[in-house]
């Protein structure tokens, strides 16, 4: 056990007393850190705020949560803790063949560290230099708690670069495995651990794609940046009469097609097509659809890019609205951490009027339990989805 112990300012205290968990060297009444530790905070009066990881880029500390005692404990001692709460806090999602996200980052006391279990797979996904250290306590400890035969890590994502660190796809455990087959709600999903998007699979819209199954009984059903099918096999599964997916990944529909054979599942096709091309085919030929769903990829990666893509929210979803037949349900997303939910519906309040019907808000959902939004930390909420109907 060490002490290292690193001191917040006056005014980032406040923030830090208000919840803030990120922290840049200006708030910093310490030296900035000159590598990635486990450190204790104080506020700028010495009280204790806990345990915290610091980084040699910009964001230089990030709160990991209480800890007891004034000691920092040694890095196995932390995952081990962490990582432990976090999968007791998922038992029930834990079936030999269910997909569950285990750990959330910040939400589970572990900044910078996204773990997602497909059955006996499991992803990792380090945005850290300090996770990045300490992956040799990490593994172990999951593969011994849980069993798994391969943990893979998708560090292909670009925030690594602000700490330096390369950008990787790499096996860190067990033999290679290119796919794996989970259930959800009793359908089957092709998980692609080295190759699918993210990390295999888009686990977060698990609400949705129920959802979804419960409202597709009859209706002719339109899943728009379908991916592997999710939205358009459960509206079948749920008894729509025909599921069109379209998304510009010919292999993710391949995918698509496959598991929909795999589970008997009649009624799907697909077209390997850019969304906004083919809807302009499709109102033209002047097809309309009973229930449509639509979940892009995030518009806006920044705050810069945020008035391009809330034109971007704004057309997609008059688009998608216009495709609607009377009484015709829309499940519309965004999955961009700068759109917060008001914005979000805002956007979508715009894209309503004009049109030549009333359309309203049914329900507002989220990603599921599994991946919790940490109140003080309004990024973590990044998933919105809205079910809208037009009314006639
Ligand atoms: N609905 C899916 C997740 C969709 S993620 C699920 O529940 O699993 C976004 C998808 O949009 C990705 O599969 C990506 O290939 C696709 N995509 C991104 N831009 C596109 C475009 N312009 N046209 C068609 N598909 C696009």
């Amino acid at each position: 056990m060490t002490t290292s112990t690193l001191a917040l300012t006056a005014a980032a205290s406040g923030f830090a007393r208000r919840g803030q968990l990120w922290f840049y060297s200006d708030d910093l009444a310490s030296p900035p850190p000159t590598r990635a530790q486990l450190v204790r905070v104080r506020d700028a009066e010495g009280r204790d705020l806990g345990l915290g990881i610091t980084g040699t880029g910009k964001l230089c500390l990030r709160l990991a949560g209480p800890w007891p005692g004034d000691d920092v404990p040694d890095r196995s001692e932390f995952f081990t803790a962490r990582l432990q709460a976090a999968i007791e806090r998922r038992s029930a999602s834990l079936g030999p063949d269910a997909a569950c996200r285990l750990v959330h980052g910040e939400a589970d006391l572990l900044p910078g560290l996204v773990v997602d279990r497909y059955g006996p797979v499991l992803v990792l996904q380090g945005t850290s230099a300090y996770v990045e250290e300490c992956l040799d306590a990490i593994v172990p400890f999951l593969v011994q708690r849980l069993g798994s035969d391969s943990v893979v890590a998708r560090h292909d994502v670009a925030v690594r670069r602000f700490e330096n660190l390369p950008a990787e796809v790499r096996l860190l455990h067990g033999s290679r495995v290119e796919t794996v087959v989970v259930q959800e709600h009793g359908l089957r999903h092709t998980v692609r651990p080295f190759t699918g998007h993210k990390t295999g699979f888009y686990l977060d819209q698990a609400p949705a794609r129920a959802l979804v199954r419960q409202l597709a009984k009859g209706r002719s059903v339109l899943d728009l940046f379908a991916y592997q099918g999710g939205f358009a096999r459960n509206a079948l599964r749920g008894g729509a009469v025909a599921a069109l997916a379209v998304d510009q990944s010919a292999e993710a529909l391949q995918v698509a097609a496959a598991d929909a054979r795999a589970d008997g599942l009649e009624g799907l096709t697909t077209v390997a097509a850019d969304v906004f091309e083919h809807l302009r085919t499709v109102r033209q030929d002047g097809q309309q659809f009973d229930l449509v769903v639509c979940d892009p990829p995030a518009f806006a990666k920044s705050r810069r890019e945020l008035d391009g893509a809330e034109t971007g929210y704004r057309d997609l979803n008059r688009l998608a609205l216009r495709l609607l037949a009377p009484h015709g349900l829309l499940v519309t997303c965004t999955c961009s951490h700068h759109v917060d939910g008001p914005r979000f519906e805002k956007l979508v309040r715009q894209a309503a009027a004009g049109l030549p019907f009333r359309v309203v808000l049914r329900q507002r959902l989220g990603a599921g339990p599994d991946h919790p939004v940490l109140l003080t930390h309004p990024e973590s909420e990044y998933l919105k989805v809205l079910l809208l109907q037009r009314m006639d």
